[in-house]
């Protein structure tokens, strides 16, 4: 099995052969940091976002769902904190002039020697240029990122800060100002959660490893409303209802971490006490990387001679894949195309479907099994006899003969949920 590092190495390189993450603003030298999704990481974000939401959401009856702005009024962040508690120590190397994070660099000494440094900083050696000591007094920096709204934009100038506002940081701000209309739109009564899918940003000073920890991320973060003294019950339902949810989906228990963030936040209520609030929160940049990581996988397969040869398959469960079926003519053909176009057409109304009729079929299953899709249906030529196809399982590579007339139904059954 390889190492994880050399797995995430992999993996970047299959986003970007395959189009699931690009590097973005490629064309113009690049933006660090920043990320795009293509035609296959869409399907899957949006696949990832859609099971939260359904278990989040749309199953529940005591949960209901917030879209809110990304730019909220100024006094909203004044309110949260934000403005004056959402910094990090900035520190820069005199010599390379990158700039890091004090209390990381300090972290990674001690990671590394096994006790603090001594003398701070000043024994500490540059990560980027190998100078040691030559890092700048710390100073705080606001993570939040600055917008200005409206026409007036000179900064230090005298009244250069009106239209002064922030992108959100977190998207819950956006459901603690909107508690009072949602209750009483809902008509909900406490204990119940508001739930919210979107993009945050904060400006990371040290962004961490491909779709890791970005500057403009995206979020899936419900607040859940008690009574004070049920909330230590609550906190320990959501703990394990959360674990449960990533775990349903694939993830291997052993990779699962729980961080005991699930932060405590008052809120107002109208009534006689303020409700604490539990906030089972998840990024959905995060949550893909980690599908990604514990589907990847290589074994062997035979190939068209039947000599056994690598292939990778990305074991994605079945509602994360971003192809669900793959539809393949047994090779290009004035018959066989058309037929399997047809098949393709009809699965398409239910899945997201792919239609390959370039290269031997081998090559087409092994491209497929490398984006995960589940199952590949062939059109061959006793097809176009026996009005049936072949359907090939992603994982076990077991094949079945199905009538195209019972093809969606034999479909519906595996496919469940997507
Ligand atoms: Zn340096």
């Amino acid at each position: 099995m390889a190492r994880r590092s050399d797995r995430l190495d992999e993996i970047v390189s299959l986003s970007k052969r395959r189009g699931i993450v690009f590097p973005s603003s490629e064309i113009y030298g690049g933006l660090r940091a920043s990320w795009d999704y293509g035609p296959l990481g869409v399907e899957m974000k949006n696949n990832i976002k859609r099971q939260w939401w359904r278990s989040m959401v749309q199953e529940r009856d005591d949960i209901v769902g917030l879209d809110s702005s990304v730019i909220l009024a100024p006094e909203v962040w004044q309110a949260s904190g934000h403005l004056t508690e959402f910094v990090d120590p900035l520190t820069e190397c005199l010599s390379c002039h990158r700039r890091f994070r004090a209390d990381q660099l300090i972290e990674a000494y001690e990671e590394k020697h096994g006790h603090p440094p001594e003398h701070g900083l000043v024994d500490v050696t540059c990560p980027h240029c190998g100078t040691r000591g030559a890092f700048t007094e710390p100073r705080m920096f606001n993570g939040l990122l600055r917008t200005y709204l409206g026409a007036v934009e000179k900064d230090g100038e005298e009244g250069g800060d009106s239209g002064l506002a922030y992108l959100r940081p977190e998207t819950a701000q956006g459901i603690f100002i909107n508690f009072r209309n949602v209750l009483q739109t809902s008509r909900k009564k406490i204990p119940f959660g508001i739930g919210q899918i979107g993009k945050s940003f904060r400006n990371e000073i040290t962004p961490g490893n491909f779709i890791f920890r970005t500057r403009e991320f995206e979020q899936m973060e419900m607040e859940f409303f008690v009574t004070p003294g049920t909330d230590e019950e609550w906190h320990e339902r959501w703990i394990t209802a959360r674990l449960a949810w990533h775990a349903d989906l694939g993830l291997s228990r052993d990779n699962l971490r729980l961080y005991e963030d699930m932060s405590y936040l008052d809120a107002e209520s109208g009534e006689r006490y303020i409700p604490y609030v539990i906030e089972p929160a998840a990024g959905v940049d995060r949550c893909l990387l980690a599908f990604l990581l514990d589907a990847y996988t290589q074994d062997e397969a035979p190939d068209a001679k039947g000599q056994m040869e690598k292939r990778t398959v990305l074991r994605l469960d079945h509602r994360i894949a971003p192809v669900k079926v793959a539809v393949l003519p047994l090779s290009r053909n004035a018959d066989l195309s058309p037929k399997a176009r047809d098949v393709a057409a009809t699965v398409r109304k239910h899945w997201n479907a792919d239609f390959d009729d370039a290269s031997a079929i081998g090559r087409r299953y092994r491209r497929q099994d490398e984006i995960g899709t589940p199952y590949c249906v062939t059109v061959d030529f006793e097809t176009l006899n026996d009005q049936a196809v072949t359907v090939r399982e992603r994982d076990s590579m077991k094949q079945e003969r199905i009538g195209i007339d019972g093809l969606i139904a034999y479909l519906s059954e595996r496919l469940a949920d997507c």
